[in-house]
């Protein structure tokens, strides 16, 4: 049902366009009007005008006046101007004011055509109107989205500029919109290391839009105001618009995770008293060094090392300084041993050493340079008032002795409970024969 507004004087006119129409297969119903205040009622009743039909001559009121009043309801009615007389300087006038036809008496057969065409277009119109409404509060919703993530995320055309910004990234790279909008991203958050990898993803998405990563997120590094160089947790993705390809980076400030994870890593493989490595890791780092054995034959050799009458020291000055004096013995085996050599804590007063690369006979030197620094170092706390280095001072903690027992790694064969057997069986020994000494595995050759 078409909702026709027939704007005409003529009484006449309304029974001949209905007869008109009607005839043409239309299915409608008219209210005509013929003046200003009607036609406003009628525009403002509940009514959903399909079609306008001005006559073009009226006594009391004129097509343009009328025109004037379609325009200002701001309703997207079409307009159709019906006149008696054909001039085409009325047809440019009345188009002019808003008008979407005009057709004269000479051309009546004209009006169906015209009336079908002109609200199939409204039609198409106000379709498209409302899906860029609809588009409109899509990018507004993602815009706020995009706003309130609190990940950053940047877009970047195909010659690298930056073009959207969030608020997460103002925070994250302590750059404001206005510092980095229409700036070369090279420039402001790629490390110069990562330039090369960064321009080979970015040319291979901007000429393709293809992401070897799409759905994964990667840990990188960034950098932020000041050229300071943080990890980050990147995910890409990518966006045709204009025939070119954006590329979208969400990305996550990852700081906070990584120092989680290294104190994890801190907690889980190191002594938390000494800081050395703990018995699990100690062990692990040996049956590595042992699977390389097996591969090249270099020589391992490892010193099984216990506190001498440790116990003494807790019963008499108490835990505390039992404790300090791991420390001590732990700090002192670590600034004596080479870089290369493993320092662990095996157990309560024992700790374990492992020296790649070293035959037995070259880690001699080096048992009795830590036998020696931690038993003498007392006579020279006692002895010296000059200042010592700390590796030779033991402060506030009581003199104390350790036996050391070597084995070494030269069989294919050897497990490692076998080969840490060998070394505490000679540290044993050391004990056995007066403590403060040095075994060698099975052979018992004493060395002090
Ligand atoms: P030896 O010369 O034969 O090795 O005698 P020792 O007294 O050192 O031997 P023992 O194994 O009897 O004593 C080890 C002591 O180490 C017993 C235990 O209470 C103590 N201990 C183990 N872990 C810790 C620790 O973390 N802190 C302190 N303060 N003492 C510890
Ligand atoms: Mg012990
Ligand atoms: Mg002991």
């Amino acid at each position: 049902m078409i909702n026709l507004l027939l704007i005409d004087d003529s009484e006449d006119e309304l029974f001949l366009l209905e007869d008109e129409l009607v005839q043409g297969g239309l299915s409608l119903e008219i209210q005509r009007v013929d003046n200003e205040q009607d036609m406003k009622s009628a525009l403002a009743s509940a009514i959903k005008w399909d079609i306008a039909l001005v006559d073009y001559v009226m006594p009391d009121f004129t097509a343009e006046r009328a025109l004037e009043i379609l325009k200002e309801t701001k309703k997207d009615i079409p307009v159709i101007v019906v006149s008696g007389q054909a001039s085409e300087e009325i047809a440019v006038l009345v188009m002019r004011l808003g008008a979407r036809d005009y057709i004269s008496k000479y051309s009546r057969f004209r009006l169906i055509p015209s009336i079908q065409r002109e609200m199939e277009s409204c039609k198409r119109r106000k379709k498209q109107h409302k899906f860029k409404k609809q588009l409109r509060q899509t990018e507004q919703k993602l815009a706020a989205v995009a706003e309130v993530a609190h990940d950053a995320i940047i877009i970047v055309k195909d010659n690298y500029i930056i073009e959207f910004w969030n608020h997460s990234a103002e925070r994250i790279f302590a750059y404001k919109k206005q510092e980095v909008l229409g700036k070369n991203i090279l420039d402001i958050i790629v490390p110069a290391h990562f330039t090369h990898i960064f321009r080979m993803v970015s040319e291979k998405l901007f000429s393709t839009g293809k992401i070897t990563s799409r759905y994964k997120a990667f840990e990188t590094k960034a950098l932020k105001k000041g050229k300071i160089e943080f990890p980050v947790e990147v995910s890409l993705s990518s966006v045709k618009i204009n025939n070119k390809w954006l590329a979208i980076g969400i990305l996550r400030d990852i700081s906070e995770r990584h120092e989680l994870e290294k104190k994890l890593r801190q907690l889980a493989t190191h002594d938390t008293l000494t800081g050395l490595f703990n018995r699990r890791e100690i062990i692990l780092r040996l049956k590595q060094e042992m699977i390389r054995f097996n591969r090249y034959h270099s020589p391992i050799t490892i010193f099984f090392i216990d506190i001498d009458h440790f116990k003494n020291i807790n019963d008499k000055y108490g835990h505390q300084t039992g404790d300090e004096t791991l420390i001590d013995c732990a700090h002192r085996m670590r600034s004596l041993m080479r870089k290369n050599d493993i320092v662990g804590r095996y157990g309560g007063e024992e700790f374990l050493i492992i020296l790649p690369e070293t035959p037995i006979n070259k880690s001699l030197e080096l048992a009795e340079r830590l036998r020696k620094n931690i038993a003498e170092s007392s006579t020279i706390k006692e002895s010296s008032t000059t200042k010592e280095s700390s590796t030779k001072h033991k402060k506030d903690i009581p003199d104390y002795t350790i036996s050391i027992g070597i084995a070494e790694l030269n069989d294919d064969q050897m497990t490692l409970d076998s080969l840490i057997n060998h070394a505490d069986k000679a540290m044993y020994q050391a004990k056995q024969t007066g403590r403060n000494k040095i075994c060698i595995d099975s052979m018992g050759k004493k060395h002090d």
